[in-house]
């Protein structure tokens, strides 16, 4: 397989998620990048020891989330109705939007390739130790 076909499976596979409720649904296109982010913003936005976030270019089919400003790096997505955290858009990265791999239909197909902002990482987070480690510089 040369790397043009590769290109053309990998923007053929369709996902899916959506919030717990399931008043909003949304679709990814392509094999998403996805990481650990150990920063206390995620921390706090997904009330999780760290998110796994992958990042893709997204469509709603139907309802969008309440995106809201959460910090003067991020916008965040939220569903209106029940509050599953979805989304996170950074100022820094255009057309680029991190969706959190819980919300996936099929998260298990989403396996982390590498951790970021590794310098907040909690010691006793045991998840993804092996993989490249990166830290962010983004803090406010
Ligand atoms: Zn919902
Ligand atoms: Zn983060």
């Amino acid at each position: 397989m040369n790397t043009a076909e590769i290109a053309i499976r990998a923007a053929a596979v369709e996902r899916t998620g959506g919030c717990l409720c399931g008043k909003i649904r949304y679709r990814v296109m392509g094999d998403p990048r996805v990481h650990y982010c150990h920063c206390d913003m995620c921390r706090r936005a997904t009330d999780s020891a760290f998110a796994a976030l992958p990042s893709a270019g997204v469509s709603w089919p139907g309802k969008e989330p309440y995106f809201r400003r959460s910090s003067p790096l991020a916008k965040r997505g939220f569903c209106g109705e029940y509050g599953s955290p979805l989304t996170l858009a950074c100022d820094a990265v255009v057309n680029e939007i991190a969706l959190h791999v819980g919300t996936f239909d099929n998260p298990a197909e989403l396996e982390p390739q590498y951790n970021y902002g590794s310098s907040q990482h909690l010691s006793w987070v045991r998840c993804g130790t092996d993989l490249p480690h990166l830290d962010t510089a983004e803090r406010w």
